[in-house]
This record gives C-alpha cells, sequence and structure tokens, in this order.
C-alpha cells in the first residue's frame, strides 16, 4: 500500500491526489487524527486508517508490512519529537518497507531553532533500522504567498532578515510530487534528498513581484530580530514560539534556506513552479 500520513493537511491533500492520479486507488491509504475530515478520500476508494501522533495506541494499527508511507511531518511544533517517535515505532513494528520523512533543508546542517524536531526524528528514524528516505523540504512559496493579504494590512512584508538574503522556496505541490515520486519509484532507501526551488530569489525580488500582481505597492518592513518577536507575541505567539518563529529569519539572513540543489526537479521530472507563478494565483485570491 501507499500510505501518506497528515493526509487531511495542504501537503498531505496533494500527495493523495498525486497518488489516484498514478496507482489504483485500492493500493492507497492515509492515516489521519479524524477520519472524518478524510470522508472524501474515503469516498474515492481509497482506505481511511485512524492514528494520532500524539497516541501511541492509536497507531498500533496505522500501518502494515511492506507499507510504502509519505510520513508528513506534524504541525504542533514543541510536541512533534514523541509524536514523530511514535510513528516509526509503530511503522517499525508493523514492518514498513519505506518510511519517507519530510524533513527540513540542510538536515544536521540546518542550524536554526525550527530544524531540531527534524534532526531529532531524522536520526531517530536512521537508528531505527526501518528503510528510509529523507525528504529535506525547503521552505513553501505558500509561506509567503498565503500571507500577502494579512502583509497588505500590516504594511507590508514583515521580516527581519537581512537585505538581500534569499530563499530557495518551491510549491507545495512540487513536494507532494517528491513525496509521490518516492513512494512509487525505486532505489529511494537510504537517500537523503535536499528539496528546494531551482531558483532563490530576495525578498526585495519577492516584493516587487507582488507589487506587480496586485497593482499596487508591496512594501518590506524590515525590523530588528528583537522587535520582530515583540511583534510575534502581540499577536498572540507564546512567548516561547515567537523566537522560534523569528529565527526563521535569521536562518534566511544567513543563507540557511536558499541552497538550490537541483534534487527536487530531478525527483519530480520537471522544473519546480516559479515562485511567480505562485504569487499570481495568490493574487486572484485576494
Ligand atoms: P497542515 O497544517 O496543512 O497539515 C498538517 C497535517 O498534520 C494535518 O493533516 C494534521 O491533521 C496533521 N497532524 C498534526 N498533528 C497531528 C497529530 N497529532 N496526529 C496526526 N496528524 C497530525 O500543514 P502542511 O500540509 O502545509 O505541511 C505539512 C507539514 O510540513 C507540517 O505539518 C509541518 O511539519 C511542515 N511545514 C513545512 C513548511 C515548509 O515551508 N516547508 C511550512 C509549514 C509546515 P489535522 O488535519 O487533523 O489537523
Amino acid at each position: 500500500m501507499h500510505v501518506v500520513t497528515g493526509a487531511t493537511g495542504k501537503l498531505g491533500t496533494l500527495a493523495v491526489e498525486g497518488l489516484i492520479n498514478q496507482v489504483p486507488v485500492e493500493q492507497i491509504a492515509v492515516v489521519v487524527r479524524d477520519p472524518a475530515k478524510a470522508a472524501r478520500f474515503g469516498e474515492l476508494g481509497v482506505e481511511v486508517r485512524q492514528g494520532d501522533y500524539s497516541d501511541p495506541a492509536s497507531l498500533a494499527d496505522a500501518f502494515r508490512e511492506g507499507d510504502r508511507v509519505f510520513f508528513i511531518s506534524g504541525s504542533e511544533v514543541g510536541q512533534r519529537v514523541p509524536q514523530h517517535k511514535a510513528v516509526i515505532d509503530a511503522a517499525k513494528a508493523a514492518g514498513v518497507a519505506l518510511l519517507a520523512y519530510t524533513s527540513v533543508l540542510g538536515g544536521p546542517a540546518a542550524d536554526f531553532e525550527l530544524a531540531r524536531e527534524h534532526q531529532i526524528t531524522e536520526r531517530y528514524l536512521i537508528d531505527s533500522g526501518v528503510p528510509y528516505a529523507l525528504l529535506r523540504n525547503g521552505w513553501y512559496h505558500e509561506v509567503y504567498t498565503e500571507a500577502i493579504g494579512q502583509s497588505l494590512a500590516n504594511g507590508g512584508l514583515l521580516t527581519s532578515a537581512a537585505e538581500g538574503s534569499r530563499v530557495a522556496s518551491a510549491a507545495r505541490a512540487d513536494y507532494a510530487a517528491a513525496g509521490v515520486a518516492v513512494l512509487t519509484g525505486e532505489g529511494h532507501e537510504g537517500a537523503e534528498y535536499e528539496l528546494s526551488g531551482d531558483e532563490a530569489w530576495s525578498l526585495e525580488e519577492y516584493a516587487a513581484e507582488v507589487s506587480r500582481a496586485i497593482g499596487k505597492d508591496f512594501p518590506i518592513n524590515r525590523v530588528t530580530p528583537e522587535v520582530h518577536r515583540g511583534i510575534l507575541e502581540s499577536v498572540g505567539l507564546p512567548p516561547t514560539l515567537a523566537p522560534v518563529i523569528a529565527g526563521i529569519d535569521d536562518a534566511v539572513s544567513r543563507g540557511l534556506l536558499a541552497g538550490t540543489s537541483g534534487d527536487l526537479s530531478r525527483l519530480i521530472g520537471r522544473p519546480t513552479t516559479p515562485i511567480a507563478e505562485s504569487i499570481a494565483q495568490a493574487a486572484k485570491a485576494l
């Protein structure tokens, strides 16, 4: 079976849709914490299995021997180490054929706080003996483009990243296609892919492209890391999470999210989606 965890999320939904286009639907299963949210997939003939990363007992029946699993990292920052370990333990007990985990660009070299949980997960997965593939995802275009409306309302793109720093993001759909390629392809066991966009863009180039697409000025609101953390806290981020999120821009300043290895376009067999395309889509939806 081809199995997608986190299938009710945005990346997972795209991956399931991609699988449906490539393999018979009876060879596809999803592992979700709320089966009601996956009803649409169930109606299409996808097997829906219940499993909550936070509840190891619920994962006991989530995987089967020989499954090829696209393991999408959890979204609850701070809780992901025990959650991911529980998934890996369950996959090991079941005897899956492949566990392809969505890690972070750079893997062990990703020297910023948000990467820590991924690094611990990678190590645990490698040491587990489960056949694995590491899909080290860079940033989604949508991290930026889905925030355009909010940024406009708040006077521009809030950032504490240094002038000229670059991001090699790719569309969520590109990363989903990579997951599908690894699940349906051969020879990915033990692979460590550095997945990112073919081109690294600067925030200045990004803002100029957004301005063009929306037909009005899209300024950059550049602040210090301290001010950035304060703003994030003032809009409700917990004091523990604000530095983690602000820390991403520090990583951007240091070029840690700018790598363009070409692994993503090689895996999916086409160039990655240009940022301008995602901006145009987001602009239409404004
Ligand atoms: P979403 O928030 O849309 O989806 C997250 C998925 O994880 C959902 O299906 C959610 O289930 C599931 N999930 C969360 N907690 C649990 C749990 N305890 N047990 C089972 N399932 C759980 O994120 P995306 O699809 O956009 O991104 C996928 C992952 O990639 C994120 O979870 C995060 O780890 C990472 N990410 C990467 C980014 C990047 O730019 N590279 C940006 C943002 C996130 P439910 O629907 O029930 O909530």
